[in-house]
């Protein structure tokens, strides 16, 4: 068969490699100028590896990825980083049982009781019935109202916004269930990676279009798809099945034909976006070696700070020490419309609480926006997540809320991308 997929992320490309396997022919549509997605990745002169916009590991049981990296020989670089958090101004590490036990910023029976909540979940494999609750009366209940305030609430609220309380505990079961302390990352970063599932696709005769935005699609029987390289005439080409791997919200403004109750099914879903200012320093930002610092505080300005040089070496970017200041934030939150400079003048006060010299090792620094980054869970999704056919014939839908009961990643792109392939092949 001949099948067309829009977008190139880790959906469209695994989607066209276990395809292309099969021995269909794949033609990927692409906005952008290389594959990837929101794990696409950049090199600033000199550096060997290329570096993503939004900070990306994988955990060592994302067995998606991991078995896919094994198929095409990429090799996976393990390691053991320090993941901390910030509380009361101070950092803690805090990534263990141990840890956990050490944190004197609660009493010994309340770092008990959250070691207990966290093990119920962890240790229980069973999700379906998690998912009828609400995350937010889980935590406090279980963990104690202080702990809930002084580490649970800062994390939600910061993460979600207004939707911290909507999300279900079967989402906040899957972050707890899937974490590793070992974290997994792509040699060469994970654009070499997408780069890498390119070739495989191209060796078994699939075609790339890169700079190519595809502006509508019309469905009969042979779904039709419409599309613009860039500075070149709209074109349009046939096909006998469509893979579409955008976010719905797009999908929606391509698919010119579909029925109003199923775009108000689709609108019913909620994402919410992600905005990443990398700074390159000429010195650590992290004086302990923490990759990871969740920011506990609610008047805090960002959610997490993440020195990628403390997960991968520093030799692979010109020997620069690169954090991520993160956040994320509806796209029409006014801060999703800053400048770097805007907010690099907000996170200040707070990156001088950790590094109080910072500014003095700034070389440069780079701002990223991903308009649909987090799909929100709430309670009962099951029964509202759209499954892979649409309402036109032979289009299929694979992408990032789809991804239930675990929490969105490339790894679960992956699994989508697989899961697609094998229905329409078994749909000839
Ligand atoms: C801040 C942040 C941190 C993350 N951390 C991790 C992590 O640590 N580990 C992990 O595994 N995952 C992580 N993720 C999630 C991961 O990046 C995504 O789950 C995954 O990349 C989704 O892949 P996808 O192919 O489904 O979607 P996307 O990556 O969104 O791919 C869709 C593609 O479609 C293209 N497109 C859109 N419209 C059109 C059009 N009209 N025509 C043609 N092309 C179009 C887009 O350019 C894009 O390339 C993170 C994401 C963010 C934002």
């Amino acid at each position: 068969m001949k099948i067309g997929i829009i977008g190139a992320g880790f959906t469209g490309l695994s989607s066209a490699y276990y395809l292309s396997k099969k021995g269909h022919t794949v033609i990927v549509f692409e906005k952008d100028d290389k594959p990837g997605g929101l794990a696409v990745g950049y090199k600033e002169e000199k550096w060997d590896w290329t570096l993503e916009p939004h900070y990306h590991h994988w955990f060592t049981n994302d067995k998606s990825v991991l078995s896919l990296a094994k198929e095409i020989n990429h090799k996976v670089i393990i390691k053991r980083p320090k993941t901390s958090s910030f509380v009361n101004n101070k950092i803690y590490q805090l990534d263990s049982p141990i840890s956990l036990l050490r944190f004197t910023k609660l009493s010994l029976f309340n770092r008990i009781r959250m070691g207990i909540s966290l093990a119920v979940l962890r240790y229980n494999p069973i999700w379906k019935p998690l998912e009828k609750f609400h995350a937010e009366p889980y935590l406090k209940k279980m963990m104690g109202r202080i702990t809930y305030e002084k580490l649970w609430k800062p994390l939600m609220v910061n993460k979600l916004g207004k939707y911290a309380k909507n999300v279900s505990l079967s989402w906040f079961w899957a972050r707890v269930y899937k974490r590793t302390s070992s974290l997994a990352y792509p040699q060469g970063g994970f654009l070499e990676f997408s780069k890498h599932l390119e070739k495989e696709v191209k060796k078994r005769g699939g075609k790339f279009y890169y700079n190519t935005e595809v502006t509508k699609f019309s469905s009969n029987n042979k779904p039709q798809i419409s599309y613009k390289i860039q500075n070149t005439k709209y074109q349009i080409q046939q096909f006998d099945r469509v893979i579409v791997t955008v976010p719905s919200p797009l999908f929606i403004k391509i698919a010119k034909e579909l029925p109003a109750s199923y775009i108000t099914r689709l609108n019913r879903l909620k994402v919410i976006g992600a905005v990443n200012l990398v700074l390159r320093l000429s010195k650590p930002f992290f004086t302990d070696g923490t990759y990871w610092l969740s920011m506990c505080d609610l008047k805090s300005p960002i959610l997490a700070i993440v020195e990628h040089t403390n997960f991968m070496d520093k030799k692979n970017y010109n020997n620069e020490y690169l954090i991520y200041v993160g956040n994320y934030m509806e796209a029409s939150d006014p801060r999703f419309k800053m400048s770097k400079e805007e907010l690099l003048k907000l996170y200040d006060p707070w990156l001088k609480k950790i590094n109080p010299n910072y500014q003095f090792s700034i070389i440069n620094s780079q701002l990223f926006h991903a308009p649909f980054a987090q799909p929100i869970i709430p309670v009962n999704y099951s029964k509202i997540m759209p499954g892979f056919n649409t309402p036109l014939k032979n289009v299929y839908l694979a992408n990032i809320q789809q991804v239930y009961p675990w929490d969105r990643g490339t790894n679960y792109a992956v699994e989508l991308g697989k899961n697609i392939a094998k229905l329409i092949d078994e749909s000839n």
